[in-house]
């Protein structure tokens, strides 16, 4: 039931809007302590969604140890973004037609609250990642999608009731929030742009203009916080010598 691919997009979106709204509760009852929380694991969702899911799953543009592979998958899943298969098959036909009439999520043709709120709900083409469908872990990540879900909310349950909103709910609702910029304003005008604030409040993803002219490039602006990272961990020369 909980795979049936119709039921699928609309439990996602579901869990997103859930996520988007518990920034309220947030602000309104959050304490400090429970801010830096939050912020840690929006960073963690984030950074998994820019490095992980997106230039190492969708472009391979470094390589890193198998284990923060796996970490990034997790991070990649639990924010309600779907398993890597989807998201990257969805992401590979966006960059295959970028701001044309064929464009998945662009904000011109599909509309920007489409773009911004609904992408989910694409249809997914999987012709785009055989490569992915091949290896067992990605075909998990499906099967086990939402353990990997309930599985973070009760143990956030059973430490802190409230932790389930400031270290899951609220996190991956500003990283819905802000990442859905990128998918409209980085998109604006029919052409990929690069803004600071953008590319710093999405710790990299927001610098789109130079990811779109060369999607295979691991690091995007000085202040691409994603970029800095893969430096950090990559398994793979080239990325050093770039
Ligand atoms: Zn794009
Ligand atoms: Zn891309």
């Amino acid at each position: 039931m909980l795979n049936n691919k119709k039921v699928f997009p609309y439990l996602l979106l579901a869990g997103q809007i859930i996520s988007m709204m518990a920034v309220i509760p947030m602000f309104i009852f959050g304490e400090v302590w429970q801010w830096a929380i939050t912020i840690a694991v929006y960073c963690f969702f984030m950074l998994s969604i820019t490095v992980g899911y997106h230039r190492l799953i969708s472009h391979k543009a470094f390589k890193c140890p198998q284990w923060i592979h796996n970490i990034l998958m997790v991070g990649g899943g639990l924010p309600f973004y779907g398993p890597a298969l989807v998201w990257v098959a969805n992401h590979r036909e966006h960059h295959r037609y970028a701001d044309t009439a064929k464009d998945p999520h662009s904000p011109y043709y599909r509309g920007v609250l489409r773009a911004y709120f609904l992408q989910v709900l694409s249809p997914i083409n999987f012709k785009y990642v055989k490569d992915l469908l091949r290896k067992q872990i990605y075909r998990d990540q499906v099967k086990y999608y939402w353990h990997f879900i309930i599985g973070y909310v009760l143990l956030l349950a059973i430490i802190d009731p409230f932790a389930i909103v400031y270290g899951f709910l609220a996190p991956a609702g500003l990283s819905k929030l802000f990442g859905g910029l990128v998918f409209t304003y980085s998109h604006r005008g029919r052409k990929a742009h690069s803004d600071l604030w953008v590319g710093l409040i999405t710790l990299g993803e927001g610098f789109h203009e130079g990811h779109h002219k060369k999607a295979s490039t691991h690091r995007w602006h000085t202040l691409d916080a994603g970029g800095i990272l893969i430096e950090m961990i990559d398994n793979d020369k080239r990325t050093q010598k770039a």
